[in-house]
């Protein structure tokens, strides 16, 4: 044996064997382009031919679940398929440090240890952190090489790492230079117990059940004295009236109209407070008096920022009410609230308790509820930036858009959030993660932030000069850095003349494929600085980076959601989470990853369902036992003829002479070629077909129509290929038969097929091909990885449409048989003659191929008739009537059954074909070729119909 196989599949032991050759190998490694040719142009490279995709950076905490294998499938797809298509396919992995998570994840551990970051103190934390992340950290590109990513594991990055900590801070200078950076006190989410401030995108809405507490506030009139009028104000959170500082109305809301200037004394805390009107308040909701709370509220503290009134903050860092509390310094928030609502019941000032659901803000992270609350942190004024990034997708005057998002609808979300954005918030209270290079004077308290292009700290305040300066505490919002990625993983801003080969041959990016619920933290971050830095970076030739080329990526694919088989969201709660490591070791890689392809298409969810993995499975099965075979039938014919056979690196365009010197064939001028119109129609037919997928694949996946190319693959291989074709060529593969140019053809054609296939399926499953293609090679492969081979197009040669239609009649007269021979219980194998009337093409592709015919039925001959004799039951369609002639009386009554039940289903066909057809609406709107279907369609039942009728009439009375 020459070909060695083992006689199983065996998905574990070649996934484990090839993850970690294409690692050792560096196989998807791109180097920096030689900058002494620095002219990209010189490398044959060009924006066109690179294909560059980063991997959005998985925490560095983080587990694969299935949103990243769906993602990382659809990405590896996509970049194999490119790079064997010719481009060059850079895919960058990396992590990202994840500060809340990362030191929550570390936090944990020091409080099993009986310890805490306070004790252990910033510096000596922060070392903790880096010694976990050496240790643990990176787990999850672990489980990525296992799935197989063709990625550049020598760009790796960490978004800690030097280099991208480099960008990060010369990107927060630039701005503060820029004047787009400033400090100042914003509510912002407040977790109590991460005690930092976290972003809207990190705060989770949960429905809550709780309470709508009623308070009345008394109103003033001249002097300060109570009028005895209250106005009443409904709260869920009480303990924050004591910062309140108005209570705001509708400046036409009628009820309060005389109220409009006066004061009210705000109950438990003994202070004024004016009534302000204001249109923003809703007079359809509860009383139509809202209290406002500028410190504790965005709403109240734009309120607040309208009337000029004071922000009153009444909790610490903990949410425990602070000194302006009053009484109720240092009580919980939730203790105060209980004391709070007792003391105004007490006073006789609490209308009402009603219960009430509404949406609580949780920290993303730890799920304490979270405090909207005033405090000082670092912004990014956002315009600026917003209008370039507005720009990079809205279309152009001739409707180009220099990124384009798939689903278009993404397009749309997009734009309404980032021209309603506000300003970032870009500081937390953490410690892991990049410290905010701000220095902070103890004699003038101003600010100190280097220049721009610096790298040193400060010594001293760059205003007094003083040296009593220490960095501020806070860090740096992890997606700031992330932010940054495009831009610094090619070497920004250290753009010199001998690192600007990354940049220019690698910026913009080609596309990121990402999902939906980082659209806004990470995909618009992108594009707001990318567009903002990269437009410093001049063009290779030296002119000016126009606003195009500032993008950091020319496309977005946003991919659907993997739910569970009943279409549940998979939640940890629900208990329906699928492992995707689990379901690997079960099924294998390959067949997962098909699982996800097969169900993948723009905007629309996938229902994972292991059942279909289990098909997909059997899948791989079939295509192993189809390489068995065919690796049995050459290394027979090898031995035979003791013959050199070596079928070098094949592709589709030479199938013809000149492979047939390749394995062996004397070169012969008048040899047959597979592709000749006088080659057998097997042949023609399965060449024609590979390349008619080979257009439909091609086609679907410039699409991201995943789902279209693997189910198309799919059903050529297991269809066409399995099914038909094999079964077909073993006619002339009879090992008893001796050497013949038809043999050689045919193993030529089973080879040729069988490799481009394997070339196609390739980048949907990696492992398999790989596998099947050495081992098709013999060891030999011309190059190192099937990864590496051209993928199969079909610009050059058209599909063969008579070979086509000829094997479609074929197909057709083989079913029916079959069917025929079940119907009538002819005995399995039984070898019976039949009988066919059809016209005069049809009878010379059947007269021509009878030998597949007789194969594939067991049939002894084929009769040509003008008429199938009456008593023989037969099948018909448009083209031919066919009958099985078996000596056994028919089943009158059963027959008579059959065609009735034929004659109602194609009377039911032909009058909705019919009346479709009569209806002006839709001729008006479909498309020609569904109407010319629709039409032929009609036209061929109405022939069965009247073949159908005929046969009835010809029945015997009774049997
Ligand atoms: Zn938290
Ligand atoms: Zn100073």
């Amino acid at each position: 044996m020459l070909h060695e196989l083992p006689k199983a599949y065996d998905p574990t032991a070649i996934e484990d064997h090839w993850a970690g050759y294409w690692v050792r190998e560096k196989l998807f490694a791109v180097p920096t382009p030689d900058p002494a040719t620095t002219s990209v142009q010189n490398q044959g490279l060009d924006a066109q031919s690179a294909f560059v995709i980063l991997l959005p950076p998985p925490n560095v905490t983080g587990r694969l679940h299935m949103g990243h294998m769906l993602n990382q499938t659809e990405m590896d797809i996509l970049t194999r398929w490119r790079r064997m298509s010719g481009r060059l396919a850079l895919w960058v992995p990396g992590t990202d440090h994840a500060g809340i998570a990362t030191q929550m994840m570390v936090e944990r551990q020091l409080t099993e240890e009986g310890t805490s970051r306070q004790t252990l103190g910033r510096e000596a934390f922060v070392e903790r952190v880096w010694a976990w992340k050496r240790h643990y950290g990176g787990a999850i590109l672990e489980q990525m090489k296992r799935l197989g990513v063709s990625v550049d594991w020598s760009r790796e990055y960490f978004t800690m790492d030097e280099r991208l900590s480099l960008a990060v801070r010369e990107a927060f200078v630039r701005l503060y230079a820029q004047g787009l950076i400033y400090r100042g006190a914003y509510i912002v989410n407040w977790c109590p117990r991460c005690q930092t401030a976290i972003s809207d995108l990190e705060v989770v809405h949960q429905e809550q059940k709780g309470h709508l507490w009623e308070i009345r506030y008394p109103v003033l009139g001249d002097g300060g004295k109570e009028t005895g009028e209250f106005i009443t104000v409904a709260t869920t959170r009480p303990e924050t009236m004591l910062g309140d500082t108005a209570v705001a109305i509708h400046p036409e809301d009628e009820r309060y109209l005389h109220l409009h200037g006066k004061k009210l004394r705000l109950p438990l805390m003994d202070r004024e407070i004016p009534i302000v009107v204001d249109p923003w308040v809703s007079r359809e909701f509860g009383t139509g008096a809202v209290k406002v709370t500028p410190a504790h509220d965005p709403n109240d503290f734009a309120i607040g920022e309208r009337h000029h009134l004071p922000s009153v903050n009444v909790m610490d860092d903990r949410a425990h009410i602070n000194e302006n509390g009053g009484p109720y310094q240092g009580l919980d928030r939730y203790v105060a609230r209980k004391k709070i609502v007792a003391d105004l019941e007490a006073q006789g000032l609490l209308v009402a308790v009603k219960d009430y659901t509404n949406n609580v803000g949780h920290c993303d992270r730890c799920k304490t509820v979270v405090e909207p609350r005033l405090s000082t942190q670092w912004f990014i004024k956002i315009q600026p930036l917003a209008e370039k990034a507005i720009a990079a997708v809205k279309p152009d005057a001739n409707g180009n858009k220099a990124i384009r998002f798939t689903p278009e609808n993404y397009e749309k979300i997009y734009l309404e959030w980032m021209t309603n954005i506000h300003d970032w918030c870009i500081s937390r209270q953490l410690w892991w993660g990049h410290r905010i290079p701000a220095w902070h004077c103890a004699v003038c308290h101003k600010i100190t932030v280097p220049e721009p292009g610096t790298t040193g700290d400060p010594s001293e305040c760059a205003h007094c000069g003083s040296d009593k300066i220490t960095q501020e505490t806070d860090v740096l919002d992890t997606w700031f850095s992330s932010g940054l990625l495009p831009v610094s993983a090619f070497g920004w801003p250290n753009i010199t003349p001998e690192t600007r080969a990354d940049f220019d041959a690698f910026y913009p990016t080609s596309l990121l494929v990402t999902g939906f619920d980082i659209l806004f933290f990470w995909v618009a971050r992108m594009i707001m600085l990318g567009c903002w830095f990269a437009g410093d970076v001049p063009m290779p030739d030296g002119s000016p980076r126009p606003p195009t080329e500032t993008v950091p990526f020319r496309e977005v694919y946003i991919h659907a959601l993997v739910r569970d088989a009943n279409r549940e969201k998979m939640s940890k709660t629900k208990g329906n989470v699928v492992d995707p490591i689990e379901i690997v070791k079960q099924y294998g890689t390959d067949a997962v990853r098909f699982t996800l392809a097969s169900m993948a298409s723009p905007g629309t969810d996938i229902a994972f369902n292991v059942a279909r993995t289990e098909g997909y499975r059997a899948f791989a099965n079939k295509i192993w036992n189809a390489a068995r075979f065919i690796f049995m039938n050459v290394d027979r014919h090898l031995e035979q003829t003791r013959g050199f056979m070596h079928y070098g690196p094949i592709d589709l365009e030479t199938v013809d002479r000149r492979n047939a010197v390749l394995i062996g064939y004397p070169a012969n001028p008048n040899a047959p070629r597979a592709d000749d119109s006088n080659s057998p129609i097997e042949h023609r037919w399965i060449i024609s077909r590979l390349y008619g997928i080979a257009a439909a694949v091609n086609g679907a996946l410039e699409d991201y129509r995943f789902d279209e190319a693997a189910n198309v693959i799919y059903q050529f291989f297991w269809g066409d290929f399995c099914d038909w074709y094999l079964e077909i060529v073993k006619l002339h593969l009879d090992p008893d038969k001796p050497d013949s140019p038809e043999k050689l053809m045919a193993l030529l054609v089973l080879l040729v097929v069988f490799e481009s296939s394997l070339r196609m399926l390739s980048p949907f499953m990696p492992f398999l091909t790989e596998e099947l293609w050495h081992a098709y090679y013999d060891g030999r492969p011309p190059v190192k990885s099937i990864a590496l081979m051209p993928y199969p197009r079909s610009e050059t040669l058209v599909c063969d449409d008579d070979a086509e239609s000829a094997m479609a009649l074929l197909k057709s007269l083989i079913t029916e048989v079959r069917a025929l021979r079940k119907e009538i219980g002819v005995e399995e194998k039984a070898v019976v003659p039949i009988a066919v009337r059809t016209d005069a093409d049809s009878r010379k592709i059947a007269e021509e191929n009878s030998d597949i015919i007789e194969r594939l039925t067991r049939v002894s001959e084929v009769r040509f008739v003008d008429q199938i004799a009456a008593g023989l039951s037969k099948h018909s369609t448009p083209q031919f009537d066919v009958a099985v002639i078996y000596e056994r009386t028919i089943d009158v009554a059963a027959e008579r059954e059959r065609l009735t039940k034929d004659i109602a289903r194609y009377e039911k066909g032909l009058a909705a074909a019919e009346r479709q057809l009569g209806n002006e609406a839709f001729l008006a709107k479909a498309p020609a070729h569904v109407v010319e279907g629709l039409k032929k369609q009609e036209a061929e039942t109405r022939l069965l119909l009247e073949k159908a009728r005929a046969a009835l009439r010809a029945l015997p009375e009774s049997s």
